[in-house]
């Protein structure tokens, strides 16, 4: 099947892929991208033969991911407030949906994680899951020094008050 603009692509985070049944019924109408790390995330045995046969047979899609893409997740990931709790892999999925949507095509990513479909809700990007309810409402993270009660838009680096040295606290901001 060749790329289509406006063509429905599903990305799949590794707890997604889990769901086999499912997985089949998929490629049907659509493509399934994942990144290598995503399979590499795949420890079930079974569920890795399975992925590995519909990559074989051009069903599921291992994409790379642009550099460019990572930077741009890297900052909206600290701007969100969720970048510490992302993983490289979450990050690379994130972008990869970016990704699919600048070439014109129509990403929906698969996934049970609050921080990354926080994200993909502040990029606008869509985002559905097989398992857990999904959130609600997109929030950012704020970070609030406990002690001397200052707030702060973004995460320090060492994660400490800038004013006072005390560990910061985050807390969610609704938007
Ligand atoms: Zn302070």
């Amino acid at each position: 099947m060749g790329l289509v603009v406006g063509m429905k692509v599903y990305v799949l985070d590794s707890s997604s892929l889990m769901y086999g049944i499912n997985l089949s019924v998929m490629c049907e109408d659509a493509e399934v991208w994942i990144t290598y790390s995503i399979l590499e995330e795949v420890k079930d045995k079974h569920q890795r033969e399975l992925v590995e046969a519909l990559i074989l047979s051009g069903r599921v899609k291992v994409k790379e991911v642009p550099k460019s893409y990572m930077k741009v997740v890297d900052e909206v990931s600290m701007r969100v407030g969720e970048y510490g709790s992302l993983s490289d892999t979450d990050r690379e999925l994130i972008a990869l949906a970016m990704y699919a949507k600048n070439e014109g095509l129509k990403p929906v990513v698969y996934t049970d994680d609050y921080s990354i479909q926080n994200v993909l809700s502040y990029l606008g990007l869509e985002y559905s899951h097989f398992g857990t309810e999904g959130i609600k409402e997109t929030w950012i993270w704020e970070f609030y020094c406990p002690a001397c009660k200052r707030t702060f838009k973004f995460p320090t680096e060492d994660g400490l008050c800038p004013i006072c040295g005390t560990k910061l606290k985050r807390y969610r901001k609704k938007l």
